[in-house]
């Protein structure tokens, strides 16, 4: 018998091993647990997106969409960036229509750096972050995000420190995954500043840019911010605002010199997206008003249930103020039953509680500052979550 073929990955992808989004939701699966850990809705998406798509198909809108994506789902997300974030956007030379966010973080990464520029990431970040940005040859530069009282953020001199003559972006994701922190107009006035200071970009992930809780602190791009609008990609997609994680339909918003780099990119890692998909998502877009409230309503109350019912059972929870997410230290609950580190912590509340949940270290650079933390999603249905603390409570109570 000859030997199976060792796998190959190239180099720079290499250190990434299964992203642990496929890993825990496959663990979940495989255990009959509840999935509170990759983020995503587990009802059917809002009707009104169903037939928008549906009636698209049976139109015949069934062939490849324009390179920057579909001019109607263009001029909706020009519209909706207006209404949401304050920031006009010409739909035929800034906007371009992507696979998802993750399309767009793609291909503003690979269209705009180059090999050896250092791109500025908050810890703990989105896991296709660091990817992505080895996939363009770009170097990462780290800030920590820790908890200040109630929420986490940086600590400004850390955030100095990682600009210099080489910076040519910076990440910024608010509302944050996974800590629920939204970014205050402070915090994004000292980003923005650096920015100027050092002729950077800022690539602003806003994908939970619906999914606030707290009406004071609301969502602010910093593409809104005197001075940035000319230097930022703002990027988002329907999957969080609408659950419709499954469409993959996200954009990019940025200005035409920045447009034409991540088309650069897009033209040949996409070329183009799901037509019939585009035309329902900007049905949604300029119509779904009343489902995305309904949406954060939901998750908020979802969160409600959820936070409680994890301190009484001696987790450390940080309140999130946005985004699918719980934050919570577990130390306590790990020491009592003796399963130490996030990782290992994950596994078992997966196979013996049979609730899933994310462990952080893989959002770190430094896996030990992660592992005292786990995550739970809750934008899940009443039930699910109900389900989910009934069985940590036999587990755990
Ligand atoms: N950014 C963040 C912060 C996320 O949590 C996610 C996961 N949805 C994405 C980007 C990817 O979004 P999409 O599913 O639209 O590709
Ligand atoms: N954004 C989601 C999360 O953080 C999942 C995205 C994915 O599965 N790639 O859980």
């Amino acid at each position: 018998m000859t030997d199976a073929p060792q796998n190959r990955i190239a180099e720079r992808l290499r250190p990434f091993g299964t992203t642990v989004f496929a890993e825990m939701t496959t663990l979940a699966n495989e255990h009959g647990a509840v999935n509170l850990s990759q983020g995503f809705p587990d009802d059917p998406g809002p009707e009104l997106a169903h037939d928008a798509a549906a009636r698209a198909m049976r139109a015949g809108h069934n062939q490849y969409a324009p390179l920057p994506g579909v001019p109607e789902l263009r001029r909706s997300v020009a519209a909706w960036c207006k209404r949401g974030i304050g920031v006009d956007a010409d739909p035929d030379r800034e906007i371009t229509i992507t696979n998802g966010a993750t399309g767009a973080l793609a291909s503003t990464m690979i269209g705009l750096i180059d090999p050896g520029d250092e791109v500025v990431v908050f810890e703990p970040y989105y896991d296709s972050y660091r990817a992505d940005i080895a996939m363009a040859g770009g170097i990462p530069r780290f800030v920590t995000l820790r908890p200040h009282g109630e929420r986490f953020s940086f600590d400004p001199s850390q955030l100095r420190n990682a600009f210099g003559p080489k910076t040519r972006a910076v990440l910024v994701n608010t509302p944050h995954n996974p800590t629920g922190t939204v970014y205050s107009r402070d915090e994004l006035e000292q980003i923005a500043a650096l920015c100027r200071e050092h002729d950077v970009i800022a690539v602003s992930d806003e994908v939970y840019e619906r999914l606030t809780f707290d009406p004071d602190q609301p969502h602010i791009s910093i593409a809104s911010l005197p001075g940035m609008r000319e230097r930022t990609i703002v990027i988002s997609s329907i999957g969080k605002i609408f659950s419709l994680t499954g469409w993959k339909i996200g954009w990019a918003v940025a200005p035409a010199h920045l447009t034409a780099g991540i088309r650069a990119a897009h033209q040949f890692l996409a070329y183009a997206i799901a037509t019939p998909l585009q035309q329902g998502a900007a049905v949604m877009l300029d119509m779904g008003e009343e489902q995305a409230r309904r949406i954060v309503a939901h998750d908020h109350a979802m969160l409600e249930k959820l936070r409680p019912a994890l301190s009484n059972l001696g987790f450390r929870v940080y309140d999130p103020a946005g985004t699918y997410f719980i934050m919570a230290e577990h130390t306590q609950v790990s020491e009592r039953i003796g399963v130490l580190g996030d990782v290992e912590l994950c596994r078992w509340l997966t196979t013996e509680a049979r609730v899933a949940a994310i462990p952080p270290s893989a959002f770190y650079e430094d896996k030990a500052e992660g592992s005292r933390y786990i995550r739970f999603a809750f934008c899940k249905r009443a039930e699910t979550i109900d389900e989910a603390i009934r069985r940590l409570r036999a587990a755990l109570g």
